[in-house]
């Protein structure tokens, strides 16, 4: 498998130098900062990422200060960026490091990748941004890259792999990845590539088909449509909420929910509840899950807690806002 010839190579790193947009963690790529990006960033749009990194640096500037606070303050800090998961790894991962001596995240993928929520991809991007590893960075603006400059429809994982480790530019590792991932978020976009002011266009063979977007086929993704019901128990001090478990949102506060269809009458029994009225559905799709929620309102004399002072998630805010709650 060759890689991308020196020419393209040069072309690439020169649009980047002149047009890669302004991040606050490229100009001093201090690996905390790196990493906080590469959490934040996953699953997240651009917009939306850099606000919550922003948020996240404010709150713990150092792994130390997150190491210090209890992962519920990182659950609050990290609400509207979905896939909670990472949050909880974050916080693991800052507590396993400000235990060692010295308190420093390691500098090579390997040892990246035996921390928690670190994979393939996150080691290779931060080893390679923060400390200039040798390493290529696979994601899915590179696997687009591969997929269109070779016109190849359905891109097998080894070859993307072989293909960005042989197109690496070994002396700028860092720049190198951040470059095809900005190409493949800002030039070579799933919808509307903007062929005629790519560097790779030369070489592209997708753009000689006419016919771009059709690299690489889009992947069969199939989301679990669940139906239930939502119970929004509100009291004199706020609403009935419990801490939810599990890996998806663990952790976070949410209402009592079923995802059987014909489950509302034990739902209600089980909150002793008698009288209820339905204020509408939501329907949320995250985690390869279609939520489609009928959303129930009761009242109750005692308990509860003020949805402002836990963290929820986006799914639960959306059910105590069809439920007439505004967030603080
Ligand atoms: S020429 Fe177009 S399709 Fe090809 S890599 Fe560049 S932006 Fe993508």
């Amino acid at each position: 498998m060759s890689g991308l010839s020196e020419s393209v190579q040069g072309r690439i790193l020169e649009w980047y130098d002149a047009e890669a947009r302004e991040l606050p963690w490229r100009n001093n790529p201090y690996p905390w900062p790196v990493l906080v990006s590469e959490f934040v960033l996953q699953q997240t749009q651009m917009v939306v990422g850099l606000t919550h990194w922003h948020r996240m640096m404010e709150r713990f500037p150092t792994i130390e200060s997150m190491a210090s606070c209890p992962v519920e303050d990182v659950l609050e800090a990290w609400q509207g960026c979905g896939y909670y998961a990472r949050a909880r790894n974050l916080h693991a991962l800052a507590v396993e490091i400000a235990s060692r001596n010295p308190p420093c995240l390691p500098s090579n993928p390997q040892g990246l990748q035996d921390l928690p929520g670190i994979g393939p991809y996150t080691a290779a991007a931060v080893s390679s941004i923060a400390f200039d590893y040798p390493i290529a960075a696979v994601d899915g603006n590179i696997r687009r890259i591969y997929a269109r400059t070779l016109a190849e429809e359905y891109p097998k994982d080894r070859d993307i792999q072989a293909w960005a480790d042989e197109s690496l530019y070994r002396s700028r590792p860092g720049d190198w990845n951040q470059a095809l991932m900005e190409l493949g978020a800002t030039i070579c976009t799933p919808r509307a590539p903007s062929c005629e002011r790519c560097p790779a266009e030369q070489v592209c063979l997708a753009l000689q088909t006419n016919e771009p977007t059709k690299f690489p086929a889009p992947r069969k993704r199939r989301s679990k449509k669940i139906e239930g019901h939502a119970l929004v128990i509100r009291t004199p001090s706020g609403v009935y909420l419990t801490q939810r478990n599990g890996s998806r949102l663990g952790g976070l506060w949410g209402v009592p929910i079923t995802e059987d269809p014909e489950g509302l009458r034990l739902l209600c029994e089980n909150h002793h509840v008698s009288e209820h009225r339905s204020v509408g559905r939501v329907r949320h799709a995250f985690s390869h899950r279609d939520w489609n929620l009928q959303v129930w309102v009761a009242e109750q004399s005692d308990g509860g807690v003020d949805p402002n002072s836990v963290p929820i998630s986006r799914l639960d805010e959306r059910i105590l806002e069809a439920a007439g709650w505004i967030r603080a």
